[in-house]
Formats: C-alpha cells, sequence, structure tokens
C-alpha cells in the first residue's frame, strides 16, 4: 500500500450552497461518522502521488449568510473525546462546522462539567441523534492511571494534586478491570514483561470508553427512542476509529456490552485481541 507525498484537507465556501443533508436517525449518525472516519483515513493509504479531500461548507457555517443571522445550532451527534491534540474530532470523522456537538476533556472521562455538556445537547439540541465516546490509543491520562496503578508509591505524588487526581482516579477502574483481563488471559507473570505497561495502557482505554459509553446510555439516552450511544477507539497509527478484533483493529463505531456478564465476555476477548497481544508480545 502506498503513501502519498501530499494530503489536502479543505473547508471550503465558494458561493455554492453546501448540501444540505435529510433528517437522520441514530443508525445513519453512526455510519455517517464510519464513513467520514475511513474518508479521512484512506487519504493517507492512496497510491497516489497527491490526494485532496474537499468539505463544502455553507455561507451561513462561516457566518457570511446575506442576512446577517447567525446558524442555528444543529449537531447530528455529540462525541465526548480526549483533549490529546492528536485526537482532532471533526477532522477525525471528517465533518463540518456544525455537525458535531464535541467535549473533550483530557482521557475522556466524564466529570460533572462534561456530563451537564451532553445534558445539554440531548434536552436542547433537536437534531441530535447519536451520542459517541471515542478513547484513542496511547492515552497519556490513561498511562498516567497505569502507572498510579502499577506504582503505588508513585501514585502519592498524584495524589496531592487534586485536580489531576479527578482525572486519574476515573480511568483506574477501567485500569483495575483491564488489568484483571490481562492476567486471565496471558497469566499473572505477564505483568513482568516489557510490554506490559504498553498493552494494559491500551486495554484499559478501549475498556474504559466501553464502560463510559454504558455509563452515558444509562444516563442520558435509556428512556430516549431517537439518540442512540456508541463508542470507539481512535487509533493513533492507522487513523481509524474502531476497537481491537481477534485478529485485526474492527473498523467502525460500536454498541457499548450492556450487564457483567457481556463487560466480563467483552473484557476476555479484548484481553486476547491481535491490537493487546502484540503490545504483550
Ligand atoms: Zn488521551
Amino acid at each position: 500500500m502506498g503513501q502519498p507525498d501530499v494530503v489536502e484537507i479543505c473547508w471550503r465556501y465558494d458561493g455554492s450552497e453546501a448540501v444540505q443533508r435529510p433528517e437522520l436517525n441514530s443508525a445513519e449518525a453512526r455510519a455517517l461518522l464510519d464513513a467520514g472516519n475511513e474518508a479521512f483515513a484512506g487519504l493517507g493509504d492512496s497510491d497516489q502521488r497527491e490526494v485532496h479531500r474537499v468539505v463544502q461548507l455553507s455561507a451561513s457555517d462561516l457566518g457570511l449568510a446575506a442576512d446577517g443571522a447567525p446558524p442555528p445550532q444543529e449537531p447530528f451527534a455529540a462525541v465526548l473525546g480526549c483533549a490529546d491534540a492528536r485526537v482532532p474530532v471533526d477532522l477525525v470523522f471528517g465533518q463540518r462546522v456544525n455537525d458535531l456537538f464535541t467535549v473533550r476533556v483530557a482521557g475522556n472521562v466524564l466529570g460533572n462539567e462534561c456530563a451537564g455538556s451532553l445534558d445539554y445537547a440531548v434536552e436542547h439540541l433537536a437534531t441530535m441523534r447519536l451520542l459517541v465516546v471515542m478513547g484513542h490509543t496511547r492515552c497519556g491520562a490513561v498511562a498516567a492511571a497505569v502507572d498510579g496503578y502499577l506504582n503505588p508509591i508513585g501514585y502519592l505524588g498524584v495524589a496531592a494534586n487534586l485536580p489531576l487526581r479527578s482525572i486519574v482516579d476515573a480511568l483506574t477502574p477501567a485500569v483495575r478491570g483491564a488489568d484483571v483481563a490481562l492476567r486471565l488471559r496471558h497469566g499473572d507473570d505477564a505483568v513482568q514483561h516489557p510490554g506490559y505497561r504498553s498493552a494494559l495502557t491500551d486495554a484499559a482505554v478501549v475498556l474504559h470508553a466501553a464502560l463510559t459509553a454504558d455509563v452515558v446510555r444509562q444516563t442520558f439516552t435509556d428512556h430516549l427512542d431517537h439518540i442512540d450511544v456508541a463508542w470507539g477507539v481512535y487509533d493513533l497509527a492507522s487513523r481509524r476509529v474502531g476497537s481491537p478484533g481477534a485478529a485485526a483493529w474492527e473498523r467502525g463505531l460500536r454498541a457499548a456490552p450492556k450487564g457483567a456478564d457481556e463487560f466480563q465476555a467483552f473484557a476476555r476477548d479484548l484481553a486476547g485481541s491481535a491490537h493487546i497481544t502484540a503490545l504483550l508480545d
């Protein structure tokens, strides 16, 4: 597979109106995000020397409407993502101005302010059809939680820093769950392996995204028919949002497991996935 020398991604208003989207349902919203990510990720896989992608904007998107009226806020999805500078949500999903209601915080943890932001989107934006929780591989916030978990003495430094601690502590349940799953799958001595920290970090990223999506579903949408919840992990290496599968990185957003039994099976499969096993080896 080739790799282009030039990749151009352009938001353009050129006098023509952007294509108006029909009203979406939640499945169509999810498919639109999956397709947008594939279009973005696929640019880097092209055999052509130069690749270009134009995202057409309307006049009102840029505040250029003839009547001067500001556009109404009309996102079809909200995304809770990490603050990591390598994971720009609109670009990763290939979407336009006014398509995504984006909440970003280190480790995509669901604190009060972030939950309040999602609550606003659900309650006040009539176009909303999908809530997405997106983690990413090699997340620094999750790695900090892993370090505190593997080295409790080192965690004492974090414990004295209340703002940082609030993030690390929110990630620790996923780290603990991923640790148990990795030991069950690969044996207690797996922790001695040089790749264990990396494997535990990415396994915790995945588990945390799925757990958070389950919390979001129970908190905001269980009583709603028109809004669904999905999760995914952005793989920094391939630029694709998906999750670790048995044999390869599986593309696309997915629904969170439900209940203890489904989560245990999910964690077991995650620990044995190709991505996590390769990090461990
Ligand atoms: Zn991160």
